[in-house]
């Protein structure tokens, strides 16, 4: 690469020749926008974008810290890492390919081949997941040699052993309970839950089995039926009577989604400096969190109301075979309002009212559903449309 005249240059990540690119101003939330990064629109890692600089003649070039990082890539690494690209500008994320993504992203996958060894899988090929890209807690697809497959999910660095033992525990009640969910595979000394070992750190990983279905939001409109409505909103139903209904172990630890969890989301909402808020935006946002924290100490934390929840039932983490909706994703699990629950997975899944009616029903055919759903369920679908995240 050369000059911005210059119509081609070569992916510095795949190594593919003669890619087109384009010069453009940075965004500013990334560096000052008078500094370059250049599109690239390559037939393998697809359209990306990448770090640049402009040298002291004009020319511009990749970053020099970039390019440090991807040269001494080995191919297998150098495929790997395109396939990342490709995954998430297939998915919509926004990114530009600097050093610390792709040490973030490779360092990952090295902790992931590591870890697979506790499962004894060896010569299998460790995949970046089709969706979701929890950066935190990576999810790799384990490709045996064979074509048969498994769920490796790498676990932050900074969670608490605790934490997954919890929600390993609470899975295996689910599973009793005939939740659809992952099926956990213990690793060659017969433990669930492994750590691995790497440069004087340690990190803990699961695995799963492979469920054979696409994910919910990639499956075609006439899939989506009411008998699979209905089969969602039991298994929701099942997931929260197990909650209500299980004895506790003190040794339990997981995060929680009440009043003191919300208040905190706004006050940092409120505080970020980038947003100038008016004075009429600050007294809706405090107006809601008023409303939300009475609505929250009239259902208050009874056991039928509130107890440990999946809290990110969405399309991308449900997978479906046939009209059974398995419910994958329990990284955000903790304790919170059922009533909460059962919003955010409405509220993200469906659009025809049939469905919802389905969903109503097959939950109801558990268990009642939460206490002050009708009165309630629109102030927490406000709350989050405002605090997008807190839950
Ligand atoms: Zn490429």
């Amino acid at each position: 690469m050369s000059s911005v005249t210059s119509p081609t240059m070569n992916c510095p990540i795949c190594r593919t020749r003669e890619v087109a690119f384009v010069v453009k101003d940075a965004p500013a939330f990334y560096k000052d926008p008078k500094e370059p990064v250049l599109r690239l629109d390559c037939p393998k890692c697809s359209n990306y974008w990448l770090n640049a600089v402009r040298h002291a003649d004009g020319q511009v070039a990749v970053d020099p810290p970039t390019l440090a990082t991807i040269e001494p890539l080995t191919d297998t690494e150098r495929a790997y890492f395109s396939e990342c690209v490709q995954r998430m500008i297939d998915h919509n994320c926004w990114l530009i390919i600097g050093p610390d993504n792709a040490d973030h992203f490779l360092g990952d996958w090295r902790w992931a081949q590591t870890m697979a060894q506790r499962w004894g899988f060896e010569g299998a090929r460790l995949m970046i997941s089709g969706g979701g890209f929890d950066a935190a807690n990576r999810l790799f697809f384990v490709v045996h040699q064979d074509g048969t497959r498994h769920v490796l999910r790498l676990v932050s660095r900074h969670a608490e052993p605790a934490r997954t033992r919890t929600m390993m525990d609470w899975l295996e009640r689910l599973r009793q309970a005939e939740v659809p969910t992952l099926t956990p595979v213990a690793g060659l000394d017969g433990a669930m839950i492994q750590t691995a070992s790497m440069d004087g750190t340690s990190r803990q990983g699961v695995v799963f089995e492979w469920i054979a279905g696409p994910v919910w939001e990639d499956l075609p409109k006439e899939a989506v039926t009411v008998d699979l409505a209905r089969n969602f909103g039991a298994a929701v139903g099942r997931a929260h009577q197990v909650s209500a209904t299980m004895e506790t172990p003190n040794w339990y630890h997981c995060r929680r989604y009440d009043g003191r969890c919300f208040t905190q989301y706004m006050e940092r909402l409120k505080a970020k400096p980038h947003r100038d808020y008016s004075a009429a935006q600050i007294a809706e946002f405090e107006g809601l969190e008023r409303r939300l924290l009475v609505a929250m100490e009239t259902l208050g934390e009874g056991r039928d109301d509130f107890g440990i929840v999946p809290a990110d039932l969405a399309p991308h983490n449900t997978q479906v075979v046939g009209t059974v909706p398995y419910l994958v994703d329990m990284m955000s699990f903790g304790w919170g309002y059922f009533l909460a629950d059962l919003q955010k997975a409405m509220r993200l899944t469906f659009d025809r009212e049939e469905h919802e009616t389905a969903f109503l029903a097959g939950y109801q055919q558990v268990r009642p559903l939460p206490r002050g759903f009708d009165q309630f369920r629109e102030l927490f679908a406000e709350a989050k449309r405002v605090a997008v995240h807190w839950f």
